[in-house]
């Protein structure tokens, strides 16, 4: 029901005769006759929580006809088993059931009548054809209506996301609490593959364990260096649940006991970080934390001597502070209206994250070198506030130390 509501929704906001196509994504080969593992692409999934590739929705207020591919007893001893076309329409509460190779031939007759059409391009194996076939009409993007929907979470989907958010504590948990010198990070990135795939969940992103000056490289994945005595590990994971994510960031000390430098710098992210989250509610423009944390972070650096007062903070912080949260890790939905930064409205949900990273530099005191510090939450704007999805995870300077130590 939730997607065939979903379908009514996005009519609802439409001419009155308009016709839908959306394509989910095309299989990705990895090497030889390897996939990588399939996923749908989200606003299909949002549309008609059908997983399976190779399939082609088209709904208009008229009705929804769904093309997938058909049963084949020979692919499904390799591959697993199909929905098929027999049990489509009840499945996935569809008016009309065709195999895939039939789309061509059938999309003529459908797009016949219908008034204005809206379709998106997702490279599908089919897309050109389908392009082809439409260019002869004209048709409208289907996206900004999809995405609206989908930047405003109903509380299905905020469940949804509160479970990945507690999985993902969970493992930043263990993470943090099995963390020693003389490991490598794959170590610890394992005890993420293992904590996720144990509840049924998976990756929403490559993750990134970082130890040390790797963590000053904003989007290192190698993971495979040692855990060095003294370092801090900056790691960056969250799993997704029915394809919603969560994305959270902690930085701790290897040895379980921050430095003075790096006590001081995690102390400045952190208070750029709850000072951001504080100002969320509806009716704030959502530049708001970016604007809170910069200048926070400023003046941190400045008070250190890192920075000078009029210096470039671009250097040690280069990265905005937040993105929209969803099927998508980063989700969609716009971030401007009629060339406006946009508000915050309850239902929306948002990260978090502000950094501090200091690479090896002769202006610098050499305490502050190779020091990367990030701190994510995943946000939910409500009515009257906020709430911290991933709040139950440990922040603080002192529950960080006080977790390490009970080992
Ligand atoms: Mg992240
Ligand atoms: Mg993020």
């Amino acid at each position: 029901m939730i997607h065939q509501n979903r379908r009514k929704e996005l009519l609802s906001q439409l001419d009155d005769d308009a016709l839908v196509i959306i394509s989910t994504n095309p299989e990705q080969l990895r090497n030889g006759d390897v996939h990588y593992p399939f996923r749908p692409h989200s606003d299909f999934w949002y549309l008609t929580g059908f997983k399976e590739p190779e399939a082609v929705a088209i709904f208009s207020n008229n009705g929804y006809t769904i093309f997938l591919r058909d049963k084949d007893p020979t692919r499904e001893i390799w591959d697993g088993k199909r929905l098929g076309i027999k049990d489509a329409p009840q499945s996935l509460k569809a008016d009309k059931a065709y195999p895939i190779d039939q789309l061509l031939a059938l999309l003529p007759q459908l797009i016949d009548n219908a008034g204005t059409l809206y379709y998106d391009f997702k490279a599908c194996a089919l897309d050109d054809q389908i392009i082809e076939l439409l260019s002869k009409t004209q048709y409208q993007s289907l996206a900004t209506h999809v995405h609206e929907m989908r930047l405003i979470k109903s509380t299905k989907e905020i469940e949804l996301m509160q479970k990945a958010a507690d999985i993902s504590v969970q493992a930043h948990q263990s993470a943090l609490q099995q963390t020693q010198p003389g490991l490598f990070e794959y170590e610890i990135a394992s005890v993420f593959d293992a904590e996720f795939r144990k509840n049924n969940s998976e990756h929403a992103y490559t993750p990134i364990v970082a130890g040390g000056e790797n963590a000053c490289v904003l989007h290192y994945i190698e993971n495979n260096k040692p855990l060095n005595e003294g370092d801090l590990l900056l790691i960056d994971a969250g799993c997704e649940v029915e394809g919603y994510a969560a994305d959270i960031t902690r930085t701790f000390p290897i040895n379980g006991k921050f430095s003075t430098a790096q006590r001081q710098i995690y102390q400045i992210v952190l208070d750029a970080q709850l000072a951001a989250i504080e100002s969320i509610k509806p009716g704030v423009l959502i530049t708001k934390p970016h604007q809170i944390t910069t200048q926070i972070i400023q003046q941190g650096l400045v008070d250190l001597g890192i920075l000078q007062a009029d210096g470039d903070l671009s250097q040690f912080y280069m990265h905005g502070t937040g993105h929209w949260l969803g099927l998508d890790v980063h989700d969609v939905g716009a971030y401007q209206q009629n060339r406006q930064h946009r508000q915050y409205e309850a239902g929306m949900v948002t990260t978090v994250e502000p950094g501090i990273y200091i690479r090896k530099n002769d202006k610098i005191n050499p305490i502050y070198w190779n020091i990367g510090i990030r701190i994510e939450d995943d946000i939910l704007v409500t009515k009257t506030g906020h709430r911290v999805l991933t709040g139950a995870l440990v922040k603080t300077i002192d529950a960080i130390e006080l977790l390490m130590r009970k080992k």
